[in-house]
């Protein structure tokens, strides 16, 4: 209760302050509270982390060191699946004549492993990036798990076959001075191609059957000299040239690495050497595709090297 001084009648008299202004100066007093503590809070959040906020910062940290580890490990996996897709869409579906896999890479659409995520925070998001890639990855691992299941079953009848295919070389350690493709050519000295290899080595060298297969009468031709024909079945045959002496007769079964002849320098030749055709399906084909069998990589290198060098043929 408040009192004033009334100057007219010189008494103190009780003052009325009305309730309206009563209320604005509560409200007023209040609002001044409100803003010092929110301004309080503010400049207390914006200086200092609490322990909660710095051990819940560490370990954000820790955990994206470790994501970026697993990624690298994904990558790593990711990698060493493609060489073994790659070899088993270039070398084994190729040799066992297997279909090819039309797609080994599901799209993420083909994907219902994973819920879709794509309304997540970056670090959720980066976490369901992972989740996808490694669902890739499990189905990419399936793909090639059922290939090989697919190829053991083929390799099952294709034995007989494997043992028809020219698959090593005809001479031992063999040295290649000429390649397949545009030689010159030593007699007619003009570029003209050469359907073989020549196989470098001492008069009676022992040149053995590449693969199993019937010897053939046909006739090779006057500048192969003293040649011999395999056929092998299943499209191919392979040629022997220039012998000097040969050791099956014409209708004779032989068995692949089986003694066929000797090296020599007979018909349309400067010197010793064997000249080798693979023939697949009435075509010429490069022979040293099929020397795959008996040689290691460093020696199969060597052989590519050699027989790349556009030279002069023995013939
Ligand atoms: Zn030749």
């Amino acid at each position: 209760m408040k009192y004033k001084f009334d100057h007219k009648s010189l008494s103190f008299e009780k003052e009325v302050v009305s309730l309206k202004k009563r209320l604005k100066k509560l409200i007023g007093h209040l609002l001044t509270g409100i803003s010092f503590a929110v301004l309080t809070i503010l400049i207390y959040n914006n200086m200092f982390t609490s322990p909660k906020e710095k051990r819940l910062k560490r370990e954000l940290n820790a955990t994206e060191i470790e994501m970026e580890k697993i990624n690298r490990r994904v990558n790593l996996l990711s990698n060493v699946l493609r060489g073994m897709e790659q070899k088993d869409d270039d070398l084994y579906r190729v040799l066992l004549e297997a279909e090819p896999i039309e797609d080994r890479n599901p799209s993420l659409v083909k994907l219902s492993l994973s819920e879709d995520y794509s309304d997540m925070q970056s670090f959720s998001k980066e976490l369901n990036d992972l989740s996808r890639r490694l669902d890739i990855l499990t189905v990419r691992s399936q793909i090639q798990l059922q290939s090989y299941q697919e190829l053991w079953k083929l390799s099952q009848n294709k034995e007989e076959i494997f043992s028809c295919i020219p698959a090593i070389s005809p001479v031992k350690n063999p040295k290649v001075v000429s390649g397949f493709g545009m030689r010159y050519h030593p007699i007619y000295k003009i570029l003209r191609r050469h359907t073989g290899v020549d196989l470098i080595g001492r008069r009676g060298t022992p040149i053995y059957a590449t693969a199993d297969g019937v010897v053939s009468r046909e006739n090779a031709g006057s500048g192969y000299g003293v040649a011999i024909i395999i056929n092998h079945g299943y499209g191919y045959k392979t040629l022997y040239a220039h012998l000097s002496k040969k050791a099956v007769r014409p209708g004779q079964k032989v068995k692949r690495g089986e003694l066929i002849g000797y090296m020599g320098s007979s018909g349309l030749s400067v010197s010793p050497h064997l000249h080798y055709e693979v023939i697949k399906n009435g075509v010429k084909v490069n022979p040293i595709h099929y020397f795959f069998a008996d040689v290691t990589p460093e020696e199969y290198n060597k052989i590519l090297e050699d027989a790349s060098k556009v030279n002069q043929a023995l013939s």
